[in-house]
């Protein structure tokens, strides 16, 4: 080995807040290149962020293998990474090993991809002349003579002597453009809101942000492949972020139609972890024009990036719910910034913190108003649940306009997330609902299994013939879940078809589309499901749409729970009685006079969220406020408690801090958990109080007895 004497800083893949110092061979090899070092008695894989004299007091080992030649990520997506780590504090080899493809951390090569071409470099040897090996003269003569040379057309031996031709940088990887094939199928000719909104991107320069605001079917992924389409002709690439592996199809096919299979791909976590490397690798070559895929993909590497999209930026699957806690749609504008790029946030339902960013200018706000197909977004009525007998959680009024829709030969839709036949077992005597032993939830009665089920932690029984409280044998299903609307509907409408959706019934993105596209076309029928129908899909025969359990939306200790509420009336509206059929959507509800419902009524989206933003505004919620939570979880509730004290009592003077205060969901598989508000008045704020804050928890005493993380700009309480 040659001389040591640099140090570099490594981040071992783990979730260790700590990062370690080692010695490196001389030159040091660059950060972001992955090594193999010791770490206690074995080996570590790990990445390295920074290289330098070695901190005094410090006595550095010395690394055990340098894995790659260059660093596996551009230095803007390292600054994502490092920005990435800090703002949602967490510890920095995670942040790398939730980004990288799982080959790389499990320290695969990057493959180095066969299409790649080599030129001479400026350092090579102007004639074979100055050399003496034979075998060096013929390859500088094939260079000399070809100008271009393929790694994969040489024979091994000269593969050997151009290996050391690539160290000396005698040869060096040539970039070649892909060439572009002009549009397959011709684009439209846009409408006055799309033309506004393209100039406007166009006129942007380097990092700007948008907001796409357009109701479903008003043109927003035409304007996302119209705006691509200018720089993918350039060479340059593109970036899509959907929220859900089940949205990649529909978009994915539109953009293959559009610009050639061969240069999209797609990435995301259906994927295996070879086609994830290879897609990784090749979009990192530039010889992928367009990306299309999931939270994850907003760290693949793109050689020439132009434009990034984040299609339902509304969309609470943006944020990572386990691990590193960071959300793709605030990444997103994040690389957009490092890498100077513009960056289009669409929605019909923007998110209030996405809104909020707009009126206050730091997004530019681009709106579509008008319907592509000019078809009119359905009606949306007020049901009063009072004092009536519903039938499977149904009102009969719901029944009977189902009854009319289904006459009129149109379909029906009913909405309700929640699967299985009731939400709990109840002893009709004492009334003790049945609940999990190992969470604080209800157990939920799946009828046709005979079974109850935990939703949150997997647990399953028989139903127990006595209630475990008093004895009684009146165990007795309390409220309505889909599998009882299921139920009841082919009861009453025995002749039609009905299709439900909910995770119980459809396991598979295969199963989900093999069954809309059966029920597409059959008039009449019913449709029946969870949050799984409402996302993407479109329904050009409904008619009507009934939301059965809207009070849940409006009485959540979640404070999001409105905005959420909002959106799903709003996105389901839009996606049903498309074209000639205008439709209903019925709000089933015990408080008809909500103001949040009767802003709904109006089918304007924004009214509704000025409304929210007014009342997240009046609670000091976020936008208005930031927020970050200190979670802690433990078998033992004194450990979480005791935890959470410590931190408490830890913390510097002016935070804002409330709690210790049980999580929503209080215990779940048998952990105890709990939680610490910090709220600051801006997010700069709340950054350094965390600064000062979060890297002292790791010492306290309790702090090694319970699992804790933080989580900025949650979503999940
Ligand atoms: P969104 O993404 O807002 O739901 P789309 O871009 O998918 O809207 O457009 C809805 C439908 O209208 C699609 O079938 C699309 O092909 C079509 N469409 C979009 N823009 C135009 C246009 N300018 N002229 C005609 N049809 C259009
Ligand atoms: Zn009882
Ligand atoms: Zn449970």
């Amino acid at each position: 080995m040659s001389n040591v004497t640099s140090c570099i800083e490594v981040a071992v893949f783990s979730p260790l807040r700590q990062t370690f110092f080692y010695l490196a061979p001389d030159p040091a090899p660059r950060p972001g290149t992955r090594v193999s070092v010791p770490f206690g008695k074995g080996k570590r894989l790990g990445v390295i962020l920074a290289t330098g004299p070695c901190p005094a007091g410090i006595t550095a080992k010395l690394v055990d293998q340098v894995l790659d030649a260059e660093p596996l990520l551009p230095a803007t997506l390292q600054k994502l990474l490092e920005f990435g780590g800090h703002y949602y504090h967490h510890a920095p080899g995670e942040v790398w090993s939730t980004a990288l493809p799982t080959l790389l951390c499990q320290g695969h090569a990057l493959p180095s991809l066969c299409r790649t071409v080599y030129i001479l470099g400026a350092k090579a040897p102007r004639s074979g002349g100055e050399l003496r090996g034979r075998r060096q003269r013929d390859l500088l003569e094939k260079f000399l003579r070809e100008g271009t040379v393929r790694e994969e057309s040489l024979s091994s031996p000269e593969r050997q002597t151009f290996r050391s031709f690539l160290k000396r940088s005698w040869v060096e990887p040539a970039e070649i453009l892909p060439d572009f094939c002009r549009a397959r199928t011709p684009a439209y000719h846009l409408g006055p809101d799309q033309e506004e909104a393209i100039r406007q991107l166009e006129s942007s320069q380097g990092f700007a942000p948008f907001l796409l605001e357009g109701v479903t079917g008003s043109g927003k992924t035409e304007v996302y492949l119209q705006m691509a389409r200018k720089f993918l002709e350039q060479g340059q690439q593109a970036l899509f972020l959907v929220p859900e592996i089940a949205l990649i199809p529909q978009i994915q096919e539109r953009c293959e139609q559009r610009f050639g299979a061969e240069h999209v791909a797609v990435y995301h976590s259906g994927l295996t972890d070879r086609e994830r490397l290879s897609v990784w690798a090749k979009a990192g070559e530039g010889q992928i024009l367009l990306v299309i895929g999931t939270r994850s993909s907003i760290f693949v590497p793109l050689a020439r990036p132009a434009l990034i999209v984040v299609d339902e930026e509304h969309d609470p699957s943006y944020k990572q719910q386990t691990g590193w806690l960071y959300s793709a749609r605030d990444l997103a504008i994040r690389r957009a910034q490092l890498e100077r790029v513009p960056v289009v946030l669409g929605s019909a339902t923007p998110s209030l913190e996405t809104l909020q960013n707009a009126r206050m200018g730091r997004f530019q706000h681009l709106h579509l108003r008008t319907r592509t197909n000019s078809g009119t977004l359905p009606r949306i009525e007020i049901l009063p649940l009072r004092h009536r007998r519903l039938e499977g959680g149904l009102d009969p009024a719901l029944i009977e306009a189902c009854a009319k829709t289904l006459e009129a030969g149109s379909q029906a839709l009913f909405f309700l997330n929640r699967r299985g036949y009731a939400p709990a077992l109840i002893c009709h005597d004492c009334g003790t609902a049945i609940s999990c032993p190992r969470c604080s939830a209800s157990l939920t009665w799946h009828q046709s299994l005979r079974r109850l089920r935990c939703h949150h932690c997997g647990y399953e029984n028989p139903a127990p013939r006595h209630c475990p409280g008093c004895g009684s044998p009146g165990l007795l299903p309390a409220g309505a879940g889909t599998e009882q609307l299921e139920e009841h509907l082919s009861r009453r409408f025995p002749s039609v078809p009905l299709l439900r959706v909910d995770r119980d019934r459809i396991h598979t993105q295969r199963q989900l589309r093999d069954a809309l596209s059966a029920i597409h076309s059959q008039v009449p029928a019913i449709l029946v499901g969870t949050q799984m129908l409402g996302k993407g899909h479109h329904f050009p025969a409904v008619a009507l749409v009934g939301i059965v359990n809207v009070d849940q939306g409006l009485y959540s200790a979640d404070f999001r729970a409105g905005e959420r509420l909002a959106q799903t009336v709003l996105q389901v509206a839009g996606r049903a009685g498309r074209e000639s059929r205008p439709g209903r959507v019925i709000l089933q509800t015990h408080v008809p006079g909500h103001p949040l419902l009767e802003h709904l009524l109006q089918g304007k989206y924004s009214d509704a969220a000025m409304h929210l933003l007014q009342e997240r505004e009046a609670a000091s919620l976020p936008p208005y406020t930031a927020l970050a939570l200190l979670r802690a979880e433990a078998h033992d509730a004194g450990k979480v408690y005791g935890f959470l004290e410590q931190a408490i009592r830890s913390a510097p003077q002016g935070m804002a801090l409330q709690g210790p205060l049980p999580s929503l969901m209080e215990r779940r598989a048998g952990f105890h958990r709990a939680q610490i508000w910090v709220e600051a008045p801006s997010r700069v704020t709340l950054q350094s109080q965390l600064d000062t804050w979060i890297p002292g928890l790791q010492s306290l005493p309790m702090a090694r007895r319970v699992r804790w993380m933080v989580d900025v700009d949650p979503l999940a309480f």
